[in-house]
């Protein structure tokens, strides 16, 4: 008797870079999983087949940074308004709430949004506080989406005031949040820490990271501090976001050349993300850094609510294409916006993966061929004759389609 299945993608090119696979074949999905891979699936018995001839299929698109918490934070967006639209079925919300906010966060929107959206707690109770600077976030900037009104240009990072990094609660937060939350976020920042703190608060972070057995992401752009003293503070498995920044301590040197404390901290397991909101991302940098051997490990879009002038946001889709436009060829975008975000998060074999048995999620994307320009925060270009484009999302073995919610 054929084989019963809930969906089967049909006839894709299928990039599974988990599985080390590229073929032109099907998927069947089969209660909420990956029921099957090969060449020619008997779809017969199938509640509902697609034909994504022509089109690429990959494992449902893993983000490992955004910002997912509206109507607490200034910058927060739905993860469902941004993810499943874009083949994004996994994400990580990184540090919007501290663990004084938490149980709203996990009640009022991990569980409600159908994106699987996993949480870094902020190392800092408050959570992420936005910042009001020239050129970045205001003055300008109306929460309510009325007329613009003028604040403080003084930032107040969450910190500033050290009495705010709790380990404690932290650590209790992430104990008491097992499958949800992964880890600790800290923000090394002139606006967040300042000067005077960014040591400690990643000595702190360290700590959250360690009683918890799990990790520590970095927030280093515009750092006060070096990346060489940002790493002393990393072991194998936490992750630098905003690794492309172009601005002070960045990871290339005055000639340009990669740093090599950067290039060993690669080498030894340590996660160089993207982050490419905003100033937080430049695409020189990454030219420079991909030709010099050293490619982002993941690829995230750092992606919040549409900010005010000067700054920038892009779907992971549109990311994976400006990279390709940056010299790493399609399944190392694929690679780095799936298998590598899964091993990052510590879900290898659930997410980021076609292989049978793992979460039913997949992406379909079409490649289109045209002129694109992606630009960062500061004027850098990139020019590409070919774009991702997603045409269809599969999360837990059904088709995501919008009229759903
Ligand atoms: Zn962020």
């Amino acid at each position: 008797m054929a084989a019963v299945y809930d969906l089967v993608l049909k006839g894709g090119e299928l990039i599974d870079p988990a599985a080390g696979f590229r073929a032109v074949g099907d998927v069947a999905f089969r209660d909420g999983r990956v029921a099957a891979v090969g060449p020619d699936l008997d779809e017969s018995n199938a509640a509902r087949a697609l034909d994504v001839s022509g089109k690429l299929v990959t494992p449902g698109l893993v983000d490992i940074h955004g910002h997912y918490f509206p109507h607490a934070t200034q910058m927060g967006i739905s993860a469902d308004s941004v993810c499943l639209p874009n083949g994004v079925t996994t994400t990580v919300d990184a540090g919007s709430s501290g663990w004084i906010q938490f149980d709203a966060f996990k009640e009022f929107v991990i569980r409600q949004e159908q994106t699987r959206l996993l949480a870094l707690i902020n190392l800092s109770a408050l959570g992420m506080l936005q910042q009001y600077r020239d050129g970045g976030y205001g003055p300008s900037f109306s929460i309510s989406g009325g007329p613009a009104t003028s604040v403080s240009q003084e930032p107040v990072g969450e910190l500033l005031d050290l009495r705010y990094a709790q380990v404690e609660e932290a650590v209790r937060c992430i104990r008491d949040n097992p499958g949800i939350t992964l880890g600790v976020k800290v923000r090394v920042d002139p606006g967040v820490t300042g000067l005077e703190n960014a040591g400690p608060a990643l000595e702190l972070g360290r700590k959250v990271a360690d009683d918890t057995g799990s990790f520590m992401m970095v927030h280093a752009a515009r750092s006060p501090i070096s990346m060489a003293r940002i790493l002393e503070h990393l072991r194998p498995g936490d992750i630098v976001t905003h690794a492309f920044h172009g601005a002070e301590n960045r990871i290339l040197d005055d000639r340009g050349r990669l740093r090599p404390e950067a290039l060993e901290a690669r080498d030894k397991g340590i996660v160089m993300d993207v982050g490419a909101a905003s100033a937080n991302f430049d695409v020189e940098v990454s030219r420079s850094a991909i030709a010099q051997g050293m490619p982002p490990d993941t690829i995230s879009s750092d992606v919040t609510r549409p900010r005010p002038a000067r700054s920038v946001v892009y779907t992971l889709p549109e990311l994976m294409s400006m990279f390709m436009g940056l010299g790493m060829p399609l399944e190392e975008v694929v690679a780095a916006a799936t298998r590598n975000g899964a091993a990052a998060i510590g879900l290898p074999e659930e997410v980021g993966t076609l292989r049978p048995g793992a979460a039913g999620d997949a992406a379909v994307l079409e490649i289109e061929p045209g002129e694109f320009e992606y630009a960062d925060a500061q004027g850098g270009r990139v020019r590409t004759d070919r774009r991702l484009r997603p045409t269809a999302t599969v999360k837990d073995g059904s088709l995501w389609e919008p009229s759903r919610r």
